[in-house]
Parts: C-alpha cells; sequence; structure tokens
C-alpha cells in the first residue's frame, strides 16, 4: 500500500473555554477569576501572512481550530490518509508548574475527544508539562493508552537542551510506549530565540530556527539518550534539512578526537542521527537543482530519513512536491509521503479507512 502521511499538521485550541470540560474546577475558575482567556501561542502572529494559508481562514475561527474543516483541506482535498496533530499550545512556559500539568492533561482529553473521535485519520502528539519531566511523563503513560496518541511534543526553545538528564524520564516514558518524541520550534521556557538574544524582527526568528534544533540534536546525541534508550526516535519537525550534513561531517570529525569526553556515544555520530531521527521536509530548505537536491538527499546518507509534511495551517514554505518530491523516484517517493512516516509511527494499513 502507498501511504501519504502528513507529519506536521497543527491544530489549535479555538478558545479556552473549550478546555473547561477537561479542567478541575479549580483550574477552570483560576482561568476565568485572572482573565486567562488564551494560551494561544504569539509566534504566529494571527494576521501575517505565513500564520495561515489563505482557505484556512474561515470567519472568526482560528485556523486549525475546526476539525472538519482540517479533515476537509488536509485528509481529502490533500489525498492524506493520516495526518499527525502538532498542538502549539503556550503550556510549557507556565511558571506554575501544577496549572501547566492540568492544561497538559485537558489539552490533550480535548485533542482525544474533539480530533480522534471525530476522525480516525487524525492521531496527535502529547502535550506535556516539561516543567516537571516526572509529571510530563506520568501524563505520557496517561495518554498513551489512547492508540491515536503517536508522539510526544517537546519544544526547540527549552530551559535547558532537551539531552539533558533531568528531560530523561520523558524519553524513557517515550520508549516504554513506542512513541517518537517530535521537536518543533516553539518557546517552553525563559530563554531567548536567537543564542546571542532576543531578535528584533519575525524575519530573524523564522530565518534563524533551525539554529536551536541543531542545537538539541546535538545535545541529544551527546548526551547519550539514544544509548541510553535504545529504541528512542526523536523527530525534528519544521527544522529544515540542508544543514544536516555539515552538522554529522563536524560532529563525526570532532567525536574522533573527543570522544572520550562521551565514551557511551560508541559510534559516529552521524550513525546515531541516522538510526534515531528523522526530518519533517516542511521546511525543504535544499537547492532549486535537481542534481543539487539528490546531492544533498546523498550526502544526508537515505530519503529514509525524510518524513512529508505540510505544516498546514502554516503558509511559509515551498511545497514539498516542487521543492523535493518531483526529482525522487517512485520508490523514494513513496517513502517520504508515507512509508517512512508509517513505520516510525508503527502504522497499520488496517487502520486507514480511505
Ligand atoms: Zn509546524
Amino acid at each position: 500500500m502507498t501511504w501519504r502521511i502528513d507529519c506536521d499538521v497543527h491544530n489549535a485550541v479555538p478558545d479556552i473555554s473549550a478546555l473547561f470540560a477537561y479542567l478541575p474546577t479549580r483550574w477552570s475558575d483560576y482561568c476565568v477569576e485572572h482573565g486567562v482567556d488564551s494560551l494561544a501561542p504569539n509566534y504566529y502572529p494571527p494576521n501575517m501572512a505565513f500564520t495561515a494559508k489563505p482557505e484556512a481562514r474561515t470567519g472568526e475561527a482560528e485556523p486549525g481550530s475546526d476539525a472538519a474543516v482540517v479533515g476537509k483541506q488536509v485528509l481529502d482535498e490533500g489525498e492524506i490518509d493520516i495526518a499527525i496533530l502538532n498542538c502549539l499550545y503556550a503550556i510549557q512556559p507556565i511558571h506554575n508548574e501544577d496549572w501547566a500539568v492540568a492544561m497538559a492533561r485537558a489539552v490533550n482529553d480535548w485533542q482525544a475527544a474533539h480530533w480522534l473521535e471525530v476522525d480516525n485519520r487524525f492521531r496527535a502528539s502529547i502535550v506535556v508539562p516539561t516543567q516537571s519531566p516526572e509529571r510530563a511523563a506520568e501524563e505520557i503513560h496517561r495518554a498513551a493508552e489512547n492508540r491515536g496518541f503517536v508522539q510526544v511534543l517537546l519544544l526547540a526553545f527549552s530551559e535547558m537542551p532537551l539531552g539533558r538528564r533531568c528531560y530523561w524520564p520523558i524519553f524513557q516514558a517515550a520508549a516504554e510506549n513506542g512513541l517518537p518524541v517530535g521537536v518543533h520550534p516553539g518557546i517552553a521556557g525563559a530563554n531567548p530565540l536567537l543564542p546571542t538574544g532576543w531578535p528584533s524582527y519575525c524575519i530573524e526568528d523564522y530565518a534563524a530556527a533551525s539554529g536551536a534544533m541543531q542545537s538539541q540534536l546535538v545535545s541529544l546525541v551527546c548526551e547519550g539518550a539514544f544509548q541510553k534508550y535504545a529504541t528512542l526516535k526523536v523527530v525534528m519537525l519544521e527544522s529544515g534539512v540542508s544543514w544536516l550534513p555539515s552538522l554529522m561531517w563536524r560532529l563525526d570529525k570532532n567525536w574522533k578526537g573527543l570522544r572520550r569526553e562521551i565514551p557511551w556515544v560508541n559510534e559516529p555520530p552521524s550513525t546515531v542521527i541516522r538510526d534515531h531521527v528523522r526530518f519533517t521536509v516542511a521546511p525543504f530548505d535544499g537547492p532549486e537543482r535537481a542534481d543539487e537536491v539528490l546531492r544533498l538527499v546523498d550526502q544526508m546518507g537515505s530519503t529514509e530519513l525524510l518524513l512529508y509534511a505540510s505544516d498546514y495551517p502554516h503558509w511559509h514554505h515551498r511545497d514539498a512536491e516542487t521543492s523535493l518530491l518531483r526529482h525522487l523516484s517512485s520508490e523514494e517517493r513513496a517513502k517520504v509521503t508515507g512509508g517512512n512516516a508509517a513505520e516510525l509511527y508503527r502504522l497499520d494499513a488496517d487502520q486507514v479507512v480511505r
């Protein structure tokens, strides 16, 4: 069977009151009494063109907030068999750990009821309170009982590098449940968007986001997360791929001289990355010419590292079809558009209703 799987679709909480049914009264009262009417992240300014494709703007509703509209536009019109939902609700920046735990749980229960139950072509990522990795792990175990959840979602601009050992309860829980961990650009702590400080403009954020993703990948490899949890898979979402060959070269080169420092990394970092890490192709930030695209893919090592994504409803990428897929053989296209994701997320063909 030839799959078409979209690995980065953003569903949005329409209004914080949509979560009240899934929150203890203490916390729904807290939201009302404190005038908290939304935790929608502001790193996609609502009226900017790239925040939503024109067709995703339907009336007053927040783009991505209506499961029927997303189902029609992404699944039906996009001829997609399965869409992986990554809900970017700003829970990780909350300083109150108890509130963050309650909100993450509510978002996951809301996703289960309003998305997974509504259309069996949706799968979702588990939103976790990274303020407490132990309680995040508890939420992973709880939510993973619903097979519709196929991934754990972390944000790239975290308080500390994600490979650090304090985060390992999250990776352990993900590995125990057979769930990949997706890392997506987004603010999860007090650190600025750029390593050198806060930028002035949105364009700086978008152009430089891959820097944080590269730092997270280096941290995950060097801290030994993939040796500790041999089945752990990580998906770098919306981070581009053109930087990967040079990063792997630098890691391998320096590992040869400095491997005593990280003795648990017992094979070249590029091998670890190819075995454990996948990358979505929205954006595919490669060159234009076919021969140059194929050379980049060759330098990465394989099309098996790549996962198709649209990043719906966001609208700031070249389409994967024109930027990448048209240059690939039919066999390689099939891997990127769905085969790789089906294997990664352990999707069975009989789960799909066309
Ligand atoms: Zn995205």
